[in-house]
């Protein structure tokens, strides 16, 4: 994965100070792999990477990031940035009925999307809608758009194959504006591929009801061809929104960097399931993480940043090798995780396959051993920290009442300690911080 291979330069840039032209150049590599590995198209690849070179070149570093880890960050902020751009809102501000236009080829969602919107619609903003079909060459399709209004409890207007696409979306907006609805919401016909025939229709019924939001709906399992079906449309159409759908698919969804690129207009929605209920707002920052492959990994670096001292991770895990390793540094370790988060907020973060390793423990319960493990360890004198071995009985009954526990607590945290120790000395050392700083780079 893009993790792994970045993790492995990233440990080539030790101890540099600065991102340079060098030490990114095999980096940007990789980073354009992964988007061509995510179906963004070649073009916007090149774009993306210029854009991210400019942004990251001479950068000084910030605290113990190396250049690596500041480049990952680089490269996932100006993703989400780029992918987040605009207004994901739909904007229905003009004298109603306002009119969604749905655009894109065959296939790619648009009937079901306009019922996901219609129910949206009705029941976060509690409008009244009406949806019709101008898809004329498959009677189907029309009964397939009646079908899922009704899920979605908004209201169909009739059309029929035998009419002119127009002339039914003049006569559902007439209809809509006698009834006093909100939104009409008119579905099309798409094609399979783009065809000239199809442009000129659509762009027919645009000039047939002045939609106030004109939404082009892209699968985001098509991949590298996305990007000509967006420059087809944005020809055609004033586009003012993208919904991705099929995003509960494998697709890594590179789709939605080229066809933003390309037509300028911001993602709004996200397909996420077949189902009528199945419509997210699209959430640019989650999504980068999809398509560069790497979970939410660069807020894990941040807060690796703010909470953890590497150098001192460093030094642990040395004095684990050597043998050293005692109470002190248990309960500063502890604490170090306090820092971060605690440890189930630590778990968020980090990508799947590490989080799923760590899953059936129980988080609450872990964090609340963690408090009393602390509070023990703080009942004891400084030598005792330091030379557990030192703590017999007699000390033991000190400890539990000083830290409010029974006895047996303190021997479990003992026996912990120790297992503890043994741990780290198989992982040669370092345990959680050496984990975490393999995790930033
Ligand atoms: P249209 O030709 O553009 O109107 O596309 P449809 O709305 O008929 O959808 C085509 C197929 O894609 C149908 O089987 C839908 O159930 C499916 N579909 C649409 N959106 C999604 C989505 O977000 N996720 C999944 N899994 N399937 C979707
Ligand atoms: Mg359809």
């Amino acid at each position: 994965t893009l993790t792994d291979r970045l993790s492995r330069l990233v440990k080539t840039m030790r101890g540099q100070a600065r991102i340079t032209e060098s030490n990114v150049q095999d980096m940007l590599r990789e980073v354009r792999m992964a988007l061509l590995e995510a179906d963004v198209a070649l073009p916007v690849v090149r774009d993306f990477i210029q854009r991210v070179k400019d942004k990251a070149l001479g950068q000084e570093v910030a605290g113990s990031l190396n250049p690596g880890q500041a480049l990952v960050g680089i490269v996932h902020k100006e993703l989400a940035a780029t992918m987040g751009a605009g207004v994901a809102d739909l904007d229905l501000a003009t004298q109603p009925p306002a009119v969604i236009l749905m655009a894109g080829l065959q296939g790619a969602g648009k009937t079901t999307t306009t019922a996901k919107l219609a129910k949206l619609l009705i029941e976060k903003r509690k409008k009244k809608v009406l949806t019709v079909s101008a898809d004329v060459y498959r009677p189907a399709a029309i009964q397939q758009l009646k079908t899922v209004t009704g899920q979605a409890g908004a209201e169909w207007f009739a059309s029929t194959p035998e009419q002119q696409p127009q002339d039914i979306a003049r006569a559902a907006l007439d209809h809509a504006r006698r009834h006093h609805f909100d939104v009409l919401l008119v579905d099309t016909a798409g094609r399979l591929a783009i065809d000239e025939a199809l442009m000129a229709e659509i762009r027919a019924l645009h000039a047939a009801v002045h939609p106030v939001e004109t939404l082009l709906v892209v699968d985001a399992m098509q991949g590298q061809d996305a990007v000509n079906t967006a420059k087809a449309f944005k020809e055609a159409l004033p586009l003012t929104g993208i919904v991705l759908t099929k995003l509960d698919g494998d697709a890594r969804g590179g789709a939605a960097l080229s066809v933003r690129q390309v037509t300028g207009a911001p993602i709004k929605f996200a397909g996420v399931s077949e189902k009528i209920d199945g419509l997210e707002v699209f959430d640019a920052e989650r999504h980068a993480g999809r398509v560069l492959g790497m979970g939410d990994i660069v807020a894990l670096v941040e807060e690796v940043q703010k909470g953890v001292d590497l150098a001192s991770a460093q030094r642990l895990a040395d004095k684990v090798k050597s043998g050293g390793f005692d109470l002190n540094d248990f309960r500063d370790q502890i604490s170090q995780m306090k820092k971060m988060g605690g440890l189930s907020g630590l778990l968020d973060k980090l990508p799947n396959q590490i989080a799923q390793r760590a899953q059936g423990a129980d988080m609450d319960r872990a964090e609340r051993d963690v408090r009393r493990m602390e509070g023990i360890i703080c009942a004891m004198t400084p030598l005792e920290r330091r030379k557990p071995e030192l703590i017999k009985a007699s000390r033991k009954r000190r400890i539990a009442a000083g830290a409010g526990v029974q006895v047996q607590e303190v021997n479990r945290l003992l026996n912990q300690f120790e297992q503890m120790q043994g741990m780290m000395k198989k992982m040669k050392g370092g345990g959680l911080m050496k984990m975490m700083k393999r995790m930033g780079g």
